[in-house]
């Protein structure tokens, strides 16, 4: 049977779900303006985690210092991340998917693949159907998306990459050579910008160029391996199947994906940080407790790597669960790889009081716990926009939380 794959991405995902909120609040929309999400406007720290269409056009980019993007656009809007927001939004865009999809993958938290294979008699046109899910999305949630439709991941993939926002592209076998071979070979899904400036060098501009090249000179420009692929990739060939998870239920998790490339530890240690405080205060909120905790990253080579520990005890703190996260990170990254994702998950749930507490509680436990409970307090009462990731993106861990408890005080009592 003839496979049909659709690609699903949020049009700027962070962004575009800050701004449904604030729409149904009455409040300006974000996405007509220049904006972003991420950082600190006044300290001028963190990083840009998402910007609207406006912002793209002052060439603000995702990934980048706050300080960089203002200076490129002064007037640019911030909003603080929150990923509590996000999380409800990636699960109720994907729930609208599963209700025509027989097999959904989660790719990230704003992306999902649908395998669509053997849907022909309910849908007889593949574009039709694709226009049901994305204007459900838009009209019952509040948010666009652009639908990719192929017969492989990889064509899916890019097709959803094409023109946005709020569009269906189609990139089947016969439309490869005049839709996806023009395009310049950075635009090819997992090439970044030093592989395009290398493969450019070896006269390799066009994704055409790169389907048409001898597989050996791929090969000796990017190796062996990821040659291959590459070059599978400009043919549209992927034989990659669509998983459906369920190990979601099973942990907590966050990610984030990144258009300019982390290559040090503080901008890792950064984003790290983030996203432990980020899964550790749902924990919290959900009165669960985790054991296990693992680092995935994923390098331009668009590989995952992943990494995992166990705690000697359960815990929601986000200083310990922090402060293995960096070390797992330390083990697991090679310097060398230029990071596009970094993820934090911890599995090995259980409730509160379902594992034994320590008989030897320690004074620095205590200690990080009541923060965190601070911290939690004055989300639950100023929302969870007012502390998140300005304060917490500062570098060093214990800097960090001394910074985001003050942060976390200070904005409390600058509400009240
Ligand atoms: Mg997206």
């Amino acid at each position: 049977m003839e496979k049909l794959i659709f690609h699903v991405d949020v049009n700027s995902a962070y962004l575009s779900w800050e701004a449904a909120r604030r729409v149904k609040n009455g409040e300006p929309d974000l996405r007509l303006i220049p904006s972003a999400i991420g950082g600190d406007r006044e300290k001028r720290t963190g990083v840009i985690l998402a910007k609207s269409i406006p912002a793209k056009k002052y060439g603000v980019k995702t990934g980048e210092p706050v300080a960089m993007a203002l200076r490129k656009c002064p007037q640019l809007e911030l909003a603080r991340p929150d990923f509590r927001l996000y999380e409800k939004n990636s699960k109720a865009f994907m729930d609208v998917c599963r209700k025509y999809a027989p097999v959904v993958e989660k790719y990230s938290i704003d992306e999902c693949f649908l395998d669509m294979t053997g849907t022909g008699i309910l849908y007889p046109d593949p574009i039709a159907i694709a226009r049901t899910i994305k204007d459900e999305i838009r009209d019952t949630l509040g948010f666009t998306v652009n639908v990719g439709i192929g017969r492989t991941k990889i064509c899916a993939k890019m097709a959803s990459d094409f023109e946005k926002p709020d569009k269906i592209h189609t990139l089947f076998p016969e439309e490869i050579p005049q839709k996806l071979w023009p395009l310049p070979v950075g635009d090819l899904f997992t090439v970044g910008a030093a592989t395009a400036q290398k493969l450019q060098k070896a006269y390799l501009s066009t994704i055409g160029d790169l389907a048409k090249a001898d597989l050996a000179l791929v090969q000796a420009v990017v190796g062996k391996k990821w040659g291959i692929q590459l070059h599978e990739y400009a043919n549209g060939i992927d034989n990659s199947p669509v998983h459906t998870q369920s190990e979601e239920a099973k942990g907590y998790s966050n990610s984030v994906t990144l258009e300019t490339d982390v290559t040090d530890y503080d901008r890792a240690n950064q984003i790290l940080l983030a996203l432990a405080d980020s899964v550790c205060s749902r924990m919290r909120s959900d009165g669960i407790k985790a054991q296990c905790v693992a680092v995935t990253i994923r390098g331009n080579d668009f590989k995952n790597r992943s990494h995992q520990r166990k705690l000697q005890e359960p815990t929601d703190i986000t200083a310990e669960v922090y402060a293995l996260c960096k070390e797992l990170f330390r083990e697991v990254w090679d310097r060398r790889t230029p990071l596009r994702l970094l993820g934090v998950s911890l599995t090995d749930l259980g409730h509160d009081g379902y594992f034994q507490q320590s008989l030897f509680p320690d004074q620095k436990r205590q200690k990080n716990e009541k923060l965190d409970a601070a911290v939690d307090s004055i989300r639950q009462r100023f929302g969870n926009t007012t502390i998140q990731l300005g304060g917490a993106m500062k570098t060093g861990e214990s800097v960090g939380r001394k910074h985001k408890a003050q942060m976390a005080l200070r904005n409390g009592q600058k509400e009240d």
